[in-house]
């Protein structure tokens, strides 16, 4: 009986033991911490409770805003009471878009107000609003189709079908420009959402310089699909858009940083976090209340457990993210010449729900694919290196099956690393499974109770783990400028 469990357990055990001699080293090595702060992180709810005081106390924190100013001072306090040392408020000038009074309304064939909200660096209406003729296009090309004739002095509706946030957000973010070029006076976009609950769906536009600049909004799914069926009609439909949006002067701002140093390799540091600021509507509790709450609740839990890593940790809100990218592109800036100090970036911003694993965006952030962002069509080869830490992080990754998230795939990133990886620091995306992010995301229905307590703890854990090894296993990262080849 001895002997047959014997060898049966011979039988189990050797192929486990060779792979492990080959490539599972990490994996086994970092196996007992791994589990000891997932299940620290699944007991704590400490991260959740920040992140409940940051929404229902302080709430939207749109850049240049009151409230975001009470985050980031709160978020520096907050970052000292869970043990960060060297917390500090780096200096960033964010610009300031206000949203003033808006609203809109079909007055032709019918009369009905529309579910509507401006899109985020929109100029205003003249003052008492704008009346004009509707055209509906479903894309750029229909679009071009009209041509000047068709479009000018009329407002360009785009109800494009939502075929996922990276292939879709393109008319919000470039619809007004383009219909502006064939002489539009202003411009709406069917909300970038798979759900129609007639919840309209704000996001940044970018204007081309070298076009006139006209006033745009974004309607929900439904009353673009109603007027787009008018439309279809055949005759006249009107619309009446009156906004009062406008830009302030750049505003006094802050990225916030904390850190756990490390015992070893200080100025060798992985950083972590996501945005403060956030859409001037809702609470911004998925995007990205949830992405710096949950990062600062992975640090804070290492910390707890009195583990110290050979490298530092750092992590940073970074602000802006929504209307800008100042604070991703000003703690680039700040790094300097000193590019190579950060050893590995992290960034979760794609809301907490379920984690699945990473994404890998690897060397000159060629492969960035948040959820979300749009994925580059062909990608250039993974040279050896980054194959080798693309399988290095699978082996991290096989850690965090106990808790579903251990995916790590290529392609990968966030908006705030996006200027560091580009010049070679090699970039992780906290991937989740997302299955309703981009149904609340940017809109007044983006609140705490989206979040679910548990999966955001998962996330946690999920974060807890990847930094912690990042920064204490003797390897680092290729992409990382100087140990390319490693
Ligand atoms: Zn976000």
């Amino acid at each position: 009986m001895i002997r047959a469990r014997l060898l049966f357990s011979l039988l189990l055990v050797s192929p486990f033991a060779v792979h492990a001699q080959s490539d599972s080293v990490i994996a086994n090595q970092y196996k007992p911490a791994a589990d000891k702060l997932i299940e620290a992180s699944l007991a704590d709810g400490q991260g959740y409770a920040n992140l409940a005081y940051l929404c229902d106390h302080i709430g939207k924190r749109i850049s240049g805003s009151e409230p975001l100013e009470r985050a980031i001072a709160w978020s520096a306090d907050l970052m000292k009471k869970e043990g960060l040392t060297n917390v500090t408020v780096q200096p960033v000038m964010v610009p300031k878009w206000v949203r003033g009074k808006e609203s809109g309304s079909i007055v032709a064939p019918v009369e009905k107000p529309l579910h509507m909200l401006g899109l985020g660096m929109s100029v205003g209406t003249e003052v008492g609003g704008i009346t004009a003729e509707v055209v509906v296009v479903s894309n750029f090309e229909a679009l071009a189709k009209l041509g000047r004739k068709g479009v000018e002095g009329k407002i360009v509706l785009y109800d494009a079908p939502y075929e996922g946030y990276g292939k879709t957000v393109m008319y919000r973010a470039a619809g007004a420009s383009q219909a502006a070029a064939l002489g539009a006076v202003g411009m709406l976009v069917r909300s970038i959402t798979p759900l129609a609950m007639q919840t309209p769906h704000t996001g940044a536009l970018q204007y081309d310089p070298k076009l006139p600049k006209i006033p745009a909004a974004a309607i929900s799914p439904e009353d673009a699909m109603m007027l787009s069926r008018l439309y279809a009609e055949g005759q006249p439909v009107k619309v009446h858009l009156d906004m009062e949006a406008h830009m302030d002067a750049d505003a006094q701002s802050g990225n916030v940083m904390g850190e756990i140093v490390g015992s070893e390799h200080p100025e060798e540091i992985v950083v972590l976090g996501g945005h403060i600021d956030s859409w001037d509507v809702g609470q911004g509790a998925q995007d990205d209340g949830s992405g710096i709450m949950a990062t600062l609740a992975a640090v804070a839990e290492i910390k707890k457990l009195g583990m110290v890593p050979k490298r530092t940790i750092r992590v940073v809100f970074w602000v802006n993210e929504e209307n800008g990218d100042a604070g991703g592109i000003a703690y680039r800036k700040m790094l300097g010449d000193k590019l190579s100090t950060q050893v590995a970036a992290i960034e979760m911003d794609g809301g907490a729900e379920a984690p699945v694993g990473y994404g890998y965006g690897s060397v000159g952030g060629r492969r960035r694919a948040v959820p979300g962002a749009a994925v580059q069509a062909a990608p250039p080869k993974l040279a050896p290196a980054e194959q080798h830490s693309l399988e290095l992080l699978q082996q991290i990754g096989t850690l965090l099956k106990p808790i579903g998230a251990d995916k790590v795939t290529e392609g990968g990133g966030g908006s705030d690393i996006a200027p560091m990886m580009k010049d070679g620091v090699p970039g992780l995306g906290e991937v989740t499974t997302a299955a309703h992010y981009f149904d609340w995301h940017h809109t007044e229905a983006d609140t705490l109770d989206k979040v679910d307590p548990k999966e955001f703890r998962k996330n946690v854990a999920s974060l807890a783990v990847m930094t912690w090894v990042l920064a204490d296993m003797p390897e680092k990262l290729a992409g990382h400028k100087g140990v390319e080849g490693e």
